[in-house]
């Protein structure tokens, strides 16, 4: 006879927006490693009539290694997320977890919980245990984060529990040489502030645009502060190919140079083509010789390595869902992963707040859909005989993001042109 789920939640008011929230806790892949979660090896994407899914394994208290398949997640931005991990053998069976925020008039009440079915008796009693302390030490995050944030510091929003050292001879002779440059004092002291403090996975593949904002700094004095950095030799850059549907990197090169012409994405199945206008990013990680932060992974599936959907759904064959969703003044489109089917989605003030999206073997039976800025019912109809991941997107891409194209209008592109040289040689 199998064991019964283990239920656990736990709730949490916190003084802040749920925007707030949403930033702490869609990045599933800072939060398990904050809160002691194994880092974790993924294989590629299997998708049959009847499931779509990632295969995925960790070793868990450094002792028990398990594997499962990680199916996608699902979530309505800055509302709720879940995640479905069916293991394949060993202690635990089903796990589902995730959050919700909802939002009141003082702030923000959190909602943990996890849905655990053991195997066997001891991976009962490690259920019990490892799930309440998950959502004890979700909470713990979320609180200290919420405190860094309140006291107004401009420090790192968690605590640094798990950085790597800095060569502190190494980083004084970094700071002397940025100070002896026209960048500002303030500046220089808040990227060492960032170098030192920030978590290990914050100093690799940094967008310097999305620092610029966070620190409340001009942008391009940020990137060339990054360009000097590099030339004294404590930053590296590379060019990252993103895929033009899911937007996920599937190449990483160190010269514009070195970047091939097509590149396969295995989530959406499609051969792509690097365009310097549009899909290809410029990112700077620390050199290992300043700091040897370690880039493993922890979590690929959040929402926060997507944050350009605002929702996504898994759909059985026959399944009709309904997701409310919460959507600008900006143009959308509902995509099916994988198939990489689309319905154009335009924000009209006369249009409606409720939308159908029906997906039948040929796609979306819907040729365009129009919604009224604010609160909409997305109403989702799979009507095939497999399953579908139906998403909804922004259509804009990321405006941090720094195109290779945009790098080789600004002057300084010059000496990223000869460090590309120095570092070909
Ligand atoms: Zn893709």
């Amino acid at each position: 006879m199998g064991y019964q789920p283990i239920i656990l939640q736990a709730e949490r008011d916190f003084s802040v927006s749920p925007g707030a929230l949403w930033d702490l806790l869609a990045n599933t892949d800072q939060l398990n490693r904050e809160i002691g979660m194994p880092y974790v090896a993924y294989g590629p994407v299997v998708v049959s009539a009847d499931a779509f899914y990632r295969e995925a394994g960790a070793r868990f208290l450094g002792l028990f290694a398990a594997r499962w398949r990680e199916y996608p997640f699902e979530w309505v931005r800055g509302e709720r997320y879940a995640v479905l991990r069916v293991f394949e053998a060993g202690l635990l069976d089903v796990f589902h977890g995730g959050m919700e925020l909802r939002s009141h008039t003082d702030g923000t009440l959190v909602r943990i919980f996890a849905e655990v079915t053991p195997r066997t008796v001891i991976g009962w009693g490690m259920a019990r245990l490892m799930g309440r302390k998950g959502i004890r030490d979700t909470l713990a995050f979320c609180e200290r984060s919420v405190a860094t944030r309140n006291s107004g510091s401009d420090s790192p929003s968690s605590p640094p529990s798990r950085v790597s050292p800095v060569d502190r001879d190494r980083l004084d002779q970094l700071l002397a040489a940025l100070r002896g440059s026209r960048l500002s004092e303030r500046l220089v002291a808040r990227f060492a502030r960032h170098v030192v403090a920030a978590p290990d996975r914050e100093v690799l593949r940094m967008q310097p645009f999305a620092l610029a904002d966070g620190w409340g700094a001009d942008r391009t004095a940020v990137l060339r502060l990054f360009i000097q950095a590099e030339r004294l030799g404590v930053l590296y850059h590379t060019w990252e190919i993103l895929c033009p549907n899911c937007r996920v990197p599937h190449a990483e090169v160190a010269t514009v140079g070195g970047l091939p012409s097509r590149v396969h994405c295995d989530l959406c199945a499609v051969e792509y083509d690097a365009d310097l206008t549009q899909n290809v990013e410029l990112r700077y990680s620390v050199h290992p010789s300043l700091r040897p932060a370690s880039g493993e992974t922890y979590c690929i599936g959040g929402p926060a390595n997507f944050p350009h959907i605002w929702a996504q759904q898994y759909l059985l064959p026959g399944a009709e869902r309904a997701v409310s969703v919460t959507l600008p003044a900006e143009p959308f489109r509902v995509r099916a992963l994988r198939v990489n089917a689309v319905c154009p989605l335009d924000p009209d003030p006369a249009g409606p707040s409720e939308v159908a999206f029906t997906y039948r073997d040929d796609g979306w039976y819907q040729m365009r859909q129009r919604f009224v800025p604010g609160p909409v019912t997305a109403r989702f109809r799979n009507e095939t005989a497999h399953v579908i991941v139906a998403v909804i997107e922004q259509v804009q891409w990321n405006p941090l993001a720094i195109t290779a194209a945009q790098v080789m209008t600004l002057p300084e592109f010059r000496e990223l042109a000869q460090a590309e040289v120095r570092s070909a040689t």
